[in-house]
């Protein structure tokens, strides 16, 4: 039932063929949007994949997808793996991807009943915040931290909640809760991913031992002012909105600066300007801030900045702001053991390795809060991801894909 032999070039391969699910005529990397055509695809070649190689596969009500591989007592909390498919528009390959490919690959390194333990392969949906302007959906579903009131406000750019294009897919939102895994489930879950960043390939290192995960804490700032004339209105007289932005924004960039030494970073990455015209002066701009860091005290420090620079610039500016948390997730600390057996195979394998903080989030930091929970990174090359270039040599990815599934041999097999 369980193909006997599947190669690191059957991994490149299953790699290869997802690159090509991609938005119709996209020129630049990966386009798959959450609950995309293009999206969705992929989700199904997954499972009719997965299926096809004897594991055992089921959707959950929001389309996350379960792929196991049985051990010899399938009573006990299972070890999962796993990562996501969708991406940012016009993003990278590898980033999610890689985690579900490697992940498949190291199960079907094993037989079913060969080791103690179920192995569980989890592709988590809608891990990107692209199209609802928060993350990790799928997982937050699994982990019983659905925020339904949050969740409904916040729609894509056709104006529909991630509740409605669920639905529409072919879900079922009253269901969501029945998606909640119950408490010892997993004895243990390993994501794999790029680091998206360029502290290992700058320090020449094949592996990061993930041991903590940053937060984002998202606002969504509306500025209102008044669209006038820019010829025929006197610079006293204006109410500029997008002025007002602009103060905001470089404030909260010389906030994030001041606690550089605590990794907090902020940014303001997306903006719509109303009437958006080259002779109009803008009445109405809304744009979002993203902050994160680990140090829980540091990213309050820069919202709190965030809320002062909103009061001067409402002031100096005579327009209205308000300001709307989108979310706030905890800065999460991963198991300090199983990166311990991380760091152990490693050294047992002779593969250069550090232990590192992850900047972004990822779905384990939910997984993490319920399961003890770590991630392998591979190096990023040039650091550069949610974008086109991406890109992770395969020698690389053949390290990690054999250390996440001697990883999975020995948690398999704990009693
Ligand atoms: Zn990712």
């Amino acid at each position: 039932m369980i193909q006997q032999c599947y190669t690191m070039h059957d991994m490149e391969t299953l790699f290869e063929t997802l690159k090509t699910f991609n938005k119709p005529g996209e020129m630049k990397g990966i386009t798959r949007l959450a609950y995309s055509k293009e999206d969705e695809a992929a989700h199904q070649f997954m499972v009719e994949t997965m299926g096809e190689h004897g594991l055992f596969v089921r959707k959950d009500a929001i389309g996350n997808i379960f792929a196991r591989l049985p051990g010899q007592n399938s009573q006990l909390p299972a070890v999962g793996t796993g990562s996501h498919l969708d991406t940012v528009p016009q993003g990278g390959a590898y980033d999610g991807a890689l985690g579900v490919v490697t992940g498949f690959y190291a199960l079907m390194q094993f037989k079913a009943g060969e080791l103690l333990r179920d192995l569980e392969l989890v592709i988590f949906r809608a891990e990107e915040s692209s199209r609802f302007g928060f993350s990790c959906i799928g997982s937050k579903v699994m982990t019983g931290k659905v925020k339904a009131d949050q969740w409904a406000e916040n729609v894509d750019d056709e104006g529909q909640s991630f509740f409605q294009v669920n639905d529409d897919a072919g879900y079922a939102s009253e269901k969501i809760a029945s998606c909640c895994l119950p408490d010892h489930y997993f004895s243990a879950f390993i994501e794999l991913h790029i680091e998206q960043g360029k502290r290992l390939e700058s320090d020449g290192l094949t592996i990061g031992v993930v041991n903590g995960i940053a937060a984002p804490t998202r606002f969504a700032v509306l500025v209102r002012g008044h669209a006038d004339h820019s010829g025929a209105t006197p610079m006293y007289q204006r109410q500029d909105a997008l002025v007002a932005s602009a103060m905001i924004i470089e404030d909260i960039n010389h906030a994030a600066c001041r606690e550089s030494p605590w990794g907090t970073v902020a940014t303001v990455g997306k903006m719509e300007i109303q009437p958006n015209s080259m002779n109009v002066i803008p009445g109405e701009v809304t744009f979002y801030v993203d902050i994160r860091g680990i140090e829980k005290s540091s990213i309050s420090r820069v919202a709190s900045r965030l809320q002062e620079a909103v009061h001067k610039a409402e002031k100096d500016n005579d327009v209205t702001i308000t300001l709307r948390e989108i979310s706030s997730e905890e800065p999460v600390k991963l198991d300090d053991g199983l990166c311990d057996v991380l760091a152990q195979q490693c050294e047992k394998n002779d593969i250069s390795y550090m232990k590192m903080l992850s900047g972004a989030g990822h779905d384990t930091m939910n997984l993490a809060q319920r399961y003890p929970a770590a991630m392998i990174f591979t190096p990023s090359k040039g650091g550069i991801s949610h974008h086109p270039d991406e890109f992770t040599h395969f020698s690389d990815i053949e390290v990690a894909a054999t250390l996440l599934k001697e990883t999975l041999r020995e948690l398999g097999n704990r009693q």
